[in-house]
């Protein structure tokens, strides 16, 4: 067994748990379809997609509006929607959340002033010697550059001089993550991998000079009283320097190496954590259902509250609140 290429969510399932990642890409156990979350996130990527790709001065509030109508027979005829077995009040409540989510948005960005020069662009490239692959949500003009502008004297991390000055932007239609914790920096550090290595593959390839790693959260919370939702925004970002392309390169080999090297030994470490209580797979591993067991027995030093969320999937799966387990 071997792997064609790495992609930057297998290579977080790979940090998260490799044997997580051994039950998805090489066992290829079935999993459920992706939730709720999942597919309001395609939604409001592709109403973003869209409403980019208008003149700047058309991507108003109105036209994103009118977009989302366009678009949202794409999602209703989809099998995650189906899948999703809302009723008529689900439905809404999705669409309501969905819109909430595109304001939390606007809140946050001037779309009339990104310059797009590319969205959900795939990437295909050798980084650090691993074939790369996966969609840059949005590549955009650096302030102060343009698309097609010529900058030799710029300080490239990447690419020739004389390619476009870019940030690259992952959207993260969650809540922005938790800052000021003491693991908060490892953590962000962790997160923002992600659009690096779009940025080294994007400097691999040539065809843009990304200056920014950017994660760009906005997310709807439910609201208070007759407000249904509230808007909720963040954003961690890194300049792409030279040293950042190599770190980045140096991890995403060493996860490879990692892989490849489990693939030949046709083994792999369970890491058991606080996402086992979330793993699609825990029916089917004992280190998981352990650590879930003990997480819903143990107290969070923070909240007093358990360490294994009531509504983690593991919870009914496993029995562990007495009821009897649901088969997976
Ligand atoms: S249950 Fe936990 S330890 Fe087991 S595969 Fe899933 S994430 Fe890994």
């Amino acid at each position: 067994m071997s792997i064609r290429s790495l992609s930057p969510s297998s290579a977080a399932l790979w940090s998260q748990c490799p044997r997580r990642w051994w039950f998805r890409y090489v066992d290829r156990l079935p999993e459920p379809p992706p939730g709720e979350p999942a597919v309001l996130g395609t939604f409001v990527h592709r109403i973003l997609e869209v409403l980019l790709a208008e003149p700047a001065d058309e991507r108003t509030l109105e036209r994103a509006r009118a977009v989302a109508r366009a678009v949202w027979p794409q999602v209703e005829a989809s099998p995650d929607w189906v899948a999703l077995e809302l009723d008529e009040t689900g439905g809404r409540r999705f669409r309501q959340r969905a819109w909430a989510t595109v304001e939390a948005y606007f809140s946050r960005v001037t779309p009339a002033e990104v310059t797009a020069v590319a969205c959900e662009l795939e990437v295909q490239a050798e980084v650090a010697g691993v074939p790369f692959r996966g969609f840059v949500d949005l590549v955009e003009a650096a302030p102060g550059s343009a698309a097609d502008e010529v900058r030799p004297d710029a300080d490239a991390a990447g690419g020739p001089a004389d390619t476009p000055a870019v940030i690259v932007t992952d959207y993260k239609t969650g809540r922005p993550p938790e800052q000021g914790r003491p693991w908060s920096a490892e953590r962000d550090a962790e997160r923002l991998l992600q659009p690096q290595w779009y940025a080294a593959a994007l400097a691999a390839l040539g065809t843009h000079r990304p200056v920014q790693a950017r994660l760009l959260y906005f997310t709807a919370v439910e609201g208070r009283g007759v407000q249904r939702f509230a808007g909720a925004t963040g954003e961690l970002s890194a300049p792409v320097t030279t040293e950042s392309l190599a770190a980045a390169g140096a991890e995403l080999r060493r996860r490879w190496d990692e892989i490849t090297t489990a693939l030949e030994r046709g083994d792999v470490e369970s890491r058991p954590g606080p996402l086992c209580g979330w793993c699609p797979f825990v029916a089917e591993c004992a280190a998981g259902q352990a650590e879930c067991h003990r997480r819903w027995q143990s107290r969070n030093t923070y909240t007093g509250g358990r360490q294994l969320r009531d509504d983690a999937p593991a919870v009914a799966l496993l029995g562990l609140d007495g009821r009897q387990p649901v088969p997976a």
